[in-house]
């Protein structure tokens, strides 16, 4: 396109569940397009019928659509080069696999599994390249053609060159140059009829006028093949940026046996979208003033395709949970309620305004928001009753904490209005009047009020719970711990 508008495409193959990659790469795809007023396409590449799955098309819509990664055209909104799944579209590689029969620039071959598997045998034994020996390579068209006609199984494959090299630019790694003696006769359509990812790729990213191949580098490998069948058909090329894999610890292509990589996961563990792409985003690219916390808009303002890094970025899911701790303290507390209410993680029978006293208690320490029905059920319904061991911390005995929960069990009966300036004083008279340390009070109290040593602060623990639910705990405790010698 000559006005600078990007018309770039994601194309997730549906094999399983929706992967954190494609929405890594839809992320700097889509922005793109929206930096540039140009389009993002979404294409299903579907033509590897052994490892297709049918669920698994609306579960990618479903994902992206969730992460905000909206598309402009694609197999549910249709477009003016629908369809836009590639099991749809065989006539057209067909149509253009002809092409390149009739020029010579294609042809067929009939070569069995088993004598593919022979000279794969040999080459090995003679240390040769790897790849297609060649037989049929020069068979005449004609006879070829009638042995097709007659249905005899074959693929056709791209005749490359026996010399010269094949280039092309990546916009973030530079030129690069291949020996065409290393490429393969690539198989274009296989013995089912359907194209392979090359073939189809190529041909649907020229019929689709991408301007932007945006895509992850592992297919770098695959480019200078796809570089030829764009010579082959006499096109021109589009811009390449292979951007970097996704990694495990161990520095391997992100894989589900080392890492989550189920978009479908993140959500159900309450990962908020802002803190996925926030984090897929310092993936690539770091914004110039090293503020890693940001949204989406700012993204979308700063980045820089050129300035996409070239390492190889260890999916840390540590920084994840760093990360999505401070989007849900960044976030709207109405927004935060409505978020968790959508997303199911509200305990059942609570609305966000139930809800919404006891949220500001717990987001300081919340890393998931799966997380919030198990800090907050104290609050929401009667948590088991605490042990005596639970009731007497480390540094203190059986008689300072019974002293500590008489003492405030007496003590805030007394308090009318229940607020931290009033209870803090209170708190402050039990060390007092028992001498008492911090600790002697405050974690027998903890476990009287919530049944847990990591509750929220213990004085909005006590205001958020009023008066009669904190007295009935805390002389509930108080018998537990009278009645245990
Ligand atoms: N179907 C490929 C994939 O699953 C598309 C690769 C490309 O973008 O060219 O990622």
């Amino acid at each position: 396109m000559t006005d600078g508008s990007a018309r770039v495409r994601i194309a997730p193959s549906p094999t399983g569940d929706p992967h954190v990659g494609t929405a890594y790469v839809a992320l700097f795809n889509r922005t793109l397009a929206r930096q540039t007023g140009g389009q993002f396409l979404l294409r299903i590449d579907d033509t590897d019928r052994t490892r297709y799955q049918a669920s698994s098309e609306q579960k990618i819509f479903d994902a992206l659509r969730w992460l905000g990664l909206d598309w402009d055209e694609g197999p549910d909104l249709g477009g003016p080069c629908a369809p836009y799944r590639q099991s749809e579209r065989t006539d057209i590689y067909q149509q253009r696999v002809d092409i390149l029969l009739n020029s010579g620039c294609a042809y067929r071959c009939f070569c069995s599994a088993e004598t593919l598997a022979e000279a794969r045998e040999i080459q090995k034994k003679n240390k040769m390249r790897l790849g297609y020996p060649g037989t049929c390579r020069d068979l005449d068209p004609t006879e070829a053609r009638q042995r097709a006609a007659k249905e005899e199984p074959h693929v056709i494959r791209l005749r490359v060159p026996d010399e010269g090299q094949t280039a092309f630019v990546d916009q973030i790694r530079g030129e690069i140059r291949v020996d065409n003696s290393e490429i393969d006769d690539q198989v274009l359509i296989k013995t089912d009829g359907f194209p392979t990812y090359h073939m189809a790729n190529v041909v649907d990213d020229i019929e689709f006028g991408i301007t932007h191949v945006v895509r992850a580098e592992e297919w770098l490998i695959s480019t200078p093949k796809h570089v030829l069948i764009y010579q082959a058909l006499g096109q021109s090329l589009p811009k390449f940026f292979h951007v970097p894999l996704l990694r495990n610890a161990d520095h391997s292509k992100i894989s589900k046996r080392k890492n989550p990589v189920s978009l479908d996961w993140f959500r159900e563990q309450g990962y908020l979208k802002e803190a996925i792409l926030n984090f897929l985003a310092l993936m690539g690219w770091s914004p110039a003033d090293e503020q890693e916390v940001f949204d989406l808009d700012r993204f979308q303002q700063e980045f820089n395709i050129e300035k996409i890094s070239t390492g190889a970025p260890v999916f840390d899911l540590v920084k994840l949970d760093w990360l999505n701790g401070m989007h849900i303290r960044k976030m709207d507390p109405q927004a935060l309620l409505q978020r968790l209410d959508e997303e199911g993680f509200l305990p059942p029978g609570v609305s966000c305004q139930d809800a919404a006293p006891i949220l500001p208690l717990v987001t300081e320490r919340m890393v998931r928001l799966s997380e919030f029905c198990d800090r907050t059920d104290w609050y929401f319904g009667e948590p088991a009753a605490p042990t005596a061991d639970q009731l007497i911390p480390k540094k203190g005995t059986h008689e300072t904490s019974r002293m500590a929960l008489a003492g405030a069990l007496q003590l805030l009966a007394d308090v009318t209005t229940f607020e931290a300036a009033f209870i803090e004083p209170v708190l402050d008279q039990i060390l007092d009047q028992n001498s008492l340390k911090k600790p002697q009070l405050f974690m027998p109290l903890r476990w009287a009020l919530t049944s847990r040593q990591d509750s929220p602060d213990l004085i909005e623990v006590i205001m958020v719970l009023g008066k009669d639910r904190a007295l009935d705990r805390i002389s509930r405790a108080l018998e537990i711990l009278v009645n245990t010698p």
